[in-house]
């Protein structure tokens, strides 16, 4: 509870400044999207970090594993790793899911993966660079540090923060302490119904849905040479159709455990706090689009403590 009152209160210093990656302050910009981090918060010797966590009380109603359940011929991520041509296209996916309705919505639903594996001792810091307008910025200082410190963290890049920075991207693909993860396209929230979230409208069906993914995902495998593991939406937002779309395109979708700058909003003290409290097994979220605001600096006044403490990070994709 304390994270979200401290959340509320940045949200207040901040007032209607565009931040993080859109009008809200969530994990990408806002208060609402911080029940995983609260939850662990409190307990941070008990991280909630199995990807079947509890969907919100909406979910209820919703098929478990509905990503799973998905009549999906590219699920796997080693199918769609190996076999690019068998992922399924957007008329293709539009018909699939034309009489589906989506019955959830948030940051946990099931198939989002909110933390690394049970047992994971590690953690992983996973930055976003959401793009666009006031978002297409880089944090050297971040970046920097994590790379004097041999810090791995996976980079959640949207196409038109590539597109701004080009020759930064190369640097940071061709950096095997990074892995570079798919925000999307023009960093939407991931809705077939075209539901909002942090002041971000969201793609308004299955076939912007795939726009929004495939887009900046083949953009990816033609600068990486493969595709991204891992998709990460603009406010971290989804519907469980949205979910499953995913899913068929062969990513998997990264949550997170701690909202560690609440969308480039926190002081570098909450920063810090949140960073350092961060438990084994947690995907912690923060931004390196907002240079100058608290992130670079928290993140460089928790991490020597906690590896001074042996604590270890990962990339997702050395854990799941
Ligand atoms: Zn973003």
């Amino acid at each position: 509870m304390a994270l979200s009152r401290r959340t509320l209160l940045a949200a207040v210093v901040a007032g209607g400044a565009l931040a993080g990656c859109g009008a809200g302050r969530g994990a990408e910009g806002g208060g609402a999207a911080l029940a995983p981090a609260s939850t662990v918060a409190g307990s941070p010797e008990a991280p909630s970090v199995t990807p079947a966590a509890t969907p919100s009380g909406s979910a209820s109603g919703t098929p478990s594993g509905a990503a799973s359940t998905a009549p999906s011929v590219a699920a796997s991520p080693s199918v769609a790793a190996s076999a690019a041509p068998r992922e399924p296209g957007r008329a293709e996916l539009v018909q699939r899911y034309a009489a589906v309705a989506p019955t959830a919505w948030g940051v946990d639903l099931p198939g989002v993966v909110t933390g690394l594996p049970e047992g994971q001792r590690a953690t992983a810091l996973t930055f976003d660079a959401c793009g666009g307008p006031g978002g297409s910025r880089y944090d050297a200082e971040l970046i920097d540090f994590l790379r004097a410190h041999g810090v791995p963290a996976t980079l959640f890049l949207n196409a038109r923060w590539i597109d701004a920075n080009p020759h930064i991207f190369e640097q940071l693909a061709a950096d095997p302490l990074f892995e570079i993860g798919n925000h999307g396209t023009v960093h939407r929230p991931l809705s077939v119904t075209g539901r909002s979230a942090e002041g971000i409208a969201g793609t308004g069906g299955v076939g912007e849905v795939y726009d929004e993914v495939a887009g900046n995902a083949h953009k990816l495998t033609e600068l990486l040479g493969h595709p991204p593991r891992f998709f990460r939406s603009g406010t971290a937002y989804y519907d469980d159709v949205a979910v499953r779309v995913v899913a068929d395109l062969g990513e998997r979708i990264a949550g997170f455990t701690v909202n560690a700058d609440g969308g480039a909003t926190l002081p570098a003290a909450e920063v810090r706090q949140e960073v350092a409290s961060a438990p084994p097994g947690a995907i912690v979220i923060g931004h390196m689009n907002q240079p100058g605001h608290g992130t670079a600096s928290g993140v460089a006044a928790a991490l020597p403590g906690l590896l001074a403490a042996g604590r270890r990070f990962v990339r997702l994709s050395d854990v799941l």
